[in-house]
């Protein structure tokens, strides 16, 4: 028996993984560790991001380039070409082979750019992330030994190159490969027999829910323990994994033993942060994000960005404004300056001067004094007490200036603002960092872990498979080129089979229960098509057996199935007859009569049915509005009160008078006060006060017993109308008696000329209902009379009262036909006063027009 001295696995978890099923003296190591090791030993160091893209800059400026000398000084090209360095040492390719096949032009500039990277790496012994496996694989002395390497899906290259100088005889790699297997992982077989290893098939039937899981995908057959939903956007999938995450956790499974699965955790993420808070399950993922992306970074950038721009409004307003910042006078201030739009920081108070950086300062004084006190000033020190994730971010920041806020010595404000850039983008921290917590893995993550029960996320086109393109320099047709002479780098093709390669990883991990999901919807919006690997798994069950958290969600997941429950497919017929504008309930079309021949009305109410039915309908009826306050009778009560004979002082007088009849119209069940009543007292008692003070002589006696409610029934057509007046004053003058009606202008709740029953034919039916022969509204905001009706003996066709007759008989031939539809005036600002816009669909219209 052969015994290993050494484990190779892909990644930590799978090692932790192994040590746990039973071999804790196995220490397994990842292939990459063992490249740093050997690398270590003989010198070299891992070069950091900066550094790396600091090299690329210093080889492109001095590079005698042809092709891409025009573009070398662009952030893309950088990108671009560091990303392809990746590449060529991942393909474990000599520089000097590349410069051979490279033809004159954008080839030949990649390949002089390779030599003199790779000759830096070498002359300084430092090697970058992507660069490890293949420098360690050319040192003249490596640690060989007997080994295991297990569990990865494929191997690039250099991680061949390696693990040979590395693997003693003896040693046994495991692959996933087999019949209808990845391209990428067949080649790797190939390549391992290339170096002299040799091939044995194993066949071992399939046991854990994943081998399942494989065997149905390999061969297109149906998988027993597999369940599969589909799912209209990315958060309804997130939120119904989440779900039924939260049931296993329930029935006892520990975190550590579930596992969602997602091709890239950058596109889920942030769903499943917000949606996992809800719920309230912790998650933990191993992707890594500057802190610039965090809410501290993007306020600390906005400072920066505040400095280099010159403190323009836009810039201010964005630090002031940002929602971590606890000041709620700065969103005051923003609402108060945002026509003006002024530059500069005075704009916002003079005591935040000290934000702006003086041209020359000192270490000390820029980094505590300025930006800790920003911290503390705008109260984000305070929110770590509550707030552990920031907390987390604001001891990491400043524990990486602490060094330097300790220098007394001078330095720019150039020098502090990119320190403080370069700390933002050099500090990587987990975006999920959950203890004891459910692990999201990306496939690599994934390889070679075992969880008991496994979600798949996202098995929608261009999410899973992930897209792929061909690279703007060495695209397909040049590797194939390079390739037919001996110099294989990968293209788009076999880069897109790793797709193939990571998604039977991702399936194997599963041991007990697997479920797969797909959205059809991006979080753009875009539709997004099953993928390759959805249509190809055939699971044994769907997923609407599972707990769907809700009936609303049920039915909802069905309806998108084209099943229809009895209350969707009513629900489903209201919006069609709403959307074709057919006579229905919903459209305002009832059944049912409204006109009751004994219902009594008041002006108000008849002037806003004449205006339109369904604000009467919806205010009165279904009571979504409180009542209208009945302006004129409580006016008139506080004035009288206000000018009693003998009273000591008005005010007084006229609150208690006001509180004697607030009470009779609750006593009545006309009217009871509503919240807003405390403020509009106060507005009726000071408008008393002003009436009192403009009409310094007292009013006439009104006649006894005449200021109460007058009642009129009135025919119009066939329609019979019983209105009561509630608040008049008459009085007797050398004219005849004189109605007053009190108004305040204004008032929400009376239309005035608005209306489609005008103010003049309501006083021409208060002159009917109280016998008075002329009649005036008094305006209670500044005293005077606002319209005056004198009675007309004989009404004419014209006439107001006959005008309000017709109106009515219209308003009476409606509701009798339950007809309540919105009904809006010639002039549309009914509707901007309207208390029930929001749930009419007609005003609703109006306002986004
Ligand atoms: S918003 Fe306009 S149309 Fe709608 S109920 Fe109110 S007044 Fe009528």
């Amino acid at each position: 028996m052969v015994v290993h001295t050494r484990v190779v696995v892909p990644n930590r978890r799978a090692g932790d993984g192994l040590t746990s099923w039973g071999a804790p003296a196995l220490r397994p190591i990842t292939l990459t560790r063992l490249a740093q090791q050997v690398l270590s030993s003989a010198g070299w160091s891992a070069l950091r991001t900066a550094e790396r893209e600091r090299w690329m800059r210093e080889i492109l400026a001095g590079a005698p380039l042809t092709m891409l000398a025009p573009i070398h000084e662009r952030v893309s090209t950088v990108t671009c070409l560091l990303g392809l360095m990746g590449e060529l040492q991942r393909a474990h390719l000599p520089p000097d082979r590349v410069t051979q096949v490279a033809r004159p032009g954008r080839e030949a500039d990649v390949a002089l750019i390779y030599a003199a990277y790779h000759a830096r790496c070498v002359t300084e012994r430092r090697y970058d992330a992507a660069g490890a496996e293949h420098h360690a694989a050319l040192l003249v002395d490596l640690p060989c030994q007997s080994t295991l390497v297990h569990g990865f899906a494929y191997l690039d290259a250099a991680q061949v190159a390696l693990l040979d100088r590395l693997c003693d005889s003896g040693s046994v790699l495991t692959l996933p490969a087999g019949p209808g297997t990845a391209a990428r992982t067949l080649e790797t077989v190939a390549a391992l027999n290339a170096h002299g290893w040799s091939s044995t098939a194993l066949h071992d039937p399939p046991r854990s829910a994943g081998d399942h899981a494989i065997h149905g995908y390999l061969t297109a057959t149906s998988v027993p323990c597999l369940s599969a939903g589909e799912y209209p956007d990315i958060e309804a999938e997130v939120r119904a994994c989440l779900r039924q995450v939260r049931d296993w956790l329930a029935e006892g499974t520990p975190p550590e033993r579930l596992a969602i699965l997602v091709r890239n955790e950058g596109q889920y993420l942030e769903t499943l942060a917000d949606i996992a808070a809800d719920y309230q399950i912790p998650l933990r993922s191993g992707l890594q994000r500057p802190l610039l992306a965090s809410g501290l970074g993007q306020v600390l950038q906005a400072w920066c960005d505040a400095h280099t721009q010159g403190w323009p409004y836009r810039a201010v307003s964005a630090l002031f404004t940002h929602p971590l910042v606890d000041r709620p006078e700065f969103l005051e201030r923003a609402r108060e300056l945002r026509t003006t739009t002024p530059t500069g920081l005075d704009a916002w108070g003079s005591e935040w001067r000290w934000l702006a950086l003086p041209e020359s300062t000192t270490w000390r004084g820029a980094l505590i004094g300025t930006v800790q006190r920003m911290l503390q000033d705008f109260g984000l020190l305070a929110r770590c007490k509550d707030d552990v994730e920031l907390n987390r971010l604001v001891v990491r920041f400043l524990h990486r200036l602490e060094d330097a806020a300790q220098r007394d010595g001078p330095c720019t404000r150039e020098d502090v603002l990119s320190l403080i850039g370069f700390t933002l983008r050099s500090i990587q921290l987990p975006a999920l960092a959950g203890k004891s917590a459910v692990p999201v893995l990306n496939p690599l993550g994934a390889l070679a872990c075992t969880a008991d029960r496994v979600w798949v996320l996202g098995l929608s086109e261009g999410l899973f498979p992930a897209a792929r393109s061909d690279h703007p320099l060495i695209d397909s047709f040049i590797r194939q080129r390079w390739s037919a002479q001996g110099v294989h780098l990968p293209d788009v093709r076999s880069l897109a089979s790793v797709e193939d390669a990571l998604i039977v990883a991702m399936l194997g991990t599963a041991q007990e229960e697997l479920v797969i999901s797909r959205p059809r919807r991006d979080l753009e919006g875009h539709a997004l098509r099953p993928s390759l690997y959805w249509t190809r798994l055939h699971p044994g069950h769907s997923l609407s057996d599972l707990d769907a958290g809700s009936d609303h969600e049920r039915e909802i997941s069905s309806a998108l199935e084209g099943t229809f429950s009895s209350r969707v497919a009513a629900g489903r017929h209201v919006e069609l007859a709403r959307h074709l504008s057919l006579d229905s309930a919903h459209a305002g079309h009832l059944s049912t009569s409204l006109m009751c021949p004994d219902h009594t009305w008041t002006p108000t109410e008849l002037q806003v049915a004449s205006t339109c039915r369904f604000r009467w309908w919806a205010e009165y009826k279904l009571r979504l509005a409180p009542p209208p306050l009945p302006w004129s009778s409580l006016a008139l009560a506080a004035l009288e009160g206000a000018q009693e004979p003998g009273r000591s002082d008005p005010d007084d007088a006229a609150a208690a008078a006001l509180e004697a009849h607030v009470q009779t119209l609750r006593t009545q069940g006309q009217w009871r006060p509503g919240p807003l009543w405390p403020a509009q007292r106060l507005e009726l008692l000071s408008r008393t006060r002003q009436l009192t003070d403009l009409t310094d002589t007292p009013l006439p006696a009104s006649l006894p017993g005449e200021n109460g409610p007058h009642l009129l029934t009135i025919s119009a057509h066939s329609h019979r109308f019983r209105i009561l007046f509630p608040g008049t004053r008459v009085e007797r003058t050398p004219h005849g008696r004189q109605v007053t009606v009190y108004r305040r202008s204004g008032d929400a709740g009376a239309l005035g000329e608005r209306s489609q029953l005008t103010p003049d034919m309501l006083m021409a039916l208060t002159l009917q209902a109280t016998r008075a022969t002329i009649g005036h509204y008094v305006a209670l905001d500044t005293g005077k009379p606002s319209g005056t009706l004198r009675h007309v003996r004989k009404p004419t066709g014209d006439s107001p009262i006959m005008a309000a007759r017709e109106v009515l008989a219209r308003l009476g031939d409606d509701l009798t036909s339950g007809d309540v539809r919105p009904l809006v005036s010639p002039v549309m600002e009914v509707c901007q006063t309207c208390p029930v816009r929001a749930v009419c669909r007609l005003g609703l219209e109006q306002g986004a027009a």
